[in-house]
């Protein structure tokens, strides 16, 4: 049934469901829109419904091909709403959780595309914050590019930052989702655009290997993972296209490259890409009996990062929950809040428990005796570790005790790469 949307707008059909809101087909005075109708209790949010109306100008502003267009913000009753131009299409994740893994061509005219939008983005001085698979929108009506892409446009400007007010989120808290996250907000710095050339890197490789580098198991392993551990080279992959990757997924803001350099070099490599197939990247969650310590050590990791307790080998790569004990979350899309962990606690303190770099699906070399040291050891620092991040999610009253009258993580002005 038809529901109008301010006075301008009409919303028909369910598009599609995020973590911030619905999306829906709407119909507005220059013909079709998608309208992003935020949930109930951030549109009910005062202060965030001013914020809304405070960032009208930043987001209606963001004009670029590759970005999705924000034409107006509407405030209505308890309507809070987000009017955009219709994409045609599907979201990228869609097309990887069907396809596993693209051809490295077509990866890289996605990537390039979104390099692309935030390099006009950041020239605004604003930063994304949440790139992902989920943001990243295929315009199935527009021309085919290199490797049959369809154009990739950037959505979700802002909402990040919008959801992440003072009131609800504290400056020991995190927002993001943990596999995309950049090492320097692990650390409780503020996010810079930097920030999202490392999400944009991390996305560039799970198109490429089929899972991101530093996903799955606990999302405090996720982002112990992002401070400490080093990304493993993807068997097959062009020497040229890796150096971006390492470049841009480098733990010090200031070694990666700014997007627009990023856009540039991508399209330098995409001829060497032409015909070469989606590389061959042994599926970690695939394996089914793990043969070597590696894989069993982090199947174990997992069933108690998970707080499964069966000792059954679970799925390597799921996004993981947010809550303990909730399922995991398929989508990737909702927003982690949590508590900064203590730098002891990321890397190699008393709770230390920084692996050595994985290589897909490479066994470590080791003996049976090796394995099972490794194995009990990590059983107890994982069970401590699990309890400090599980007590950090689960303690909703540490969270806001511990959070009170903090300033806000982000600085009220984003400012693009310094
Ligand atoms: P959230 O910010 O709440 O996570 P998204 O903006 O990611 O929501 O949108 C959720 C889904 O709605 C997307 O995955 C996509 O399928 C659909 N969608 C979002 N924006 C548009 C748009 N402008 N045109 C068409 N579909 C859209
Ligand atoms: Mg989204």
């Amino acid at each position: 049934m038809a529901r109008n949307i301010g006075s301008r707008y009409t919303t028909h059909q369910i598009l599609g469901r995020g973590s911030a809101g619905t999306v829906w087909l709407g119909e507005g005075p220059e013909g079709p829109v998608a309208v992003k109708l935020l949930r109930e209790d951030l549109a009910s949010d005062q202060e965030l419904v001013g914020r809304f109306v405070q960032e009208r100008t930043a987001l209606l502003g963001l004009d670029h091909p590759r970005v999705v267009k924000v034409r107006d913000l509407v405030v209505d009753g308890n309507d809070l709403a987000l009017v955009m131009d219709l994409v045609r299409g599907t979201d990228l994740r869609t097309r990887l959780d069907r396809e596993r893994r693209l051809a490295p061509e077509a990866a890289v005219a996605i990537t390039a595309d979104v390099a692309d939008a935030l390099a006009a983005a950041h020239a605004a001085g604003v930063v994304h914050r949440d790139v992902k698979p989920e943001n990243i929108l295929l315009d199935m009506e527009g021309p085919l590019g290199p490797g049959g892409a369809h154009p990739a446009l950037l959505t979700d400007f802002g909402v990040a930052k919008l959801i992440d007010t003072p009131g609800r989120t504290k400056a020991t808290r995190i927002i993001g989702t943990p596999d995309y996250l950049a090492p320097e907000i692990v650390e409780g710095l503020p996010p810079r655009a930097a920030v999202d050339i490392y999400a944009l890197a991390t996305v560039l490789y799970e198109l490429l290997a089929g899972f991101t580098p530093f996903g799955g198991g606990h999302p405090g392993a996720v982002l112990r993972r992002h401070v400490t551990e080093t990304v493993v080279p993807l068997p097959g992959i062009p020497e040229e296209l890796w150096q971006l990757i390492v470049q841009c997924l480098a733990k010090a803001p200031a070694s990666r490259l700014r997007a627009s350099e990023l856009a540039a070099r991508l399209k330098d490599v995409l001829p060497l890409l032409k015909g070469i197939p989606p590389l061959d990247v042994d599926e970690p969650d695939s394996d089914p009996a793990p043969a070597s310590a590696q894989a069993s050590e982090q199947y174990e990791e997992d069933a108690y990062a998970t707080g499964s307790g069966t000792g059954e080998p679970g799925p390597r790569r799921a996004a993981v929950p947010l809550v303990p004990g909730a399922s995991a979350d398929s989508n990737r899309d909702t927003h982690t809040s949590m508590r900064v962990p203590a730098p002891d606690e990321l890397s190699g303190g008393p709770l230390g428990t920084a692996r050595a770099p994985r290589s897909a699906g490479t066994p470590r070399p080791g003996s049976a005796r090796h394995k099972a040291s490794v194995v009990r050891k990590r059983r107890i620092t994982l069970a401590v570790a699990a309890v400090v991040v599980a007590g950090a999610l689960g303690a909703g009253g540490y969270l806001v005790a511990s959070g009170d009258g903090d300033a806000p993580p982000q600085d009220s002005k984003q400012s693009s790469q310094p």
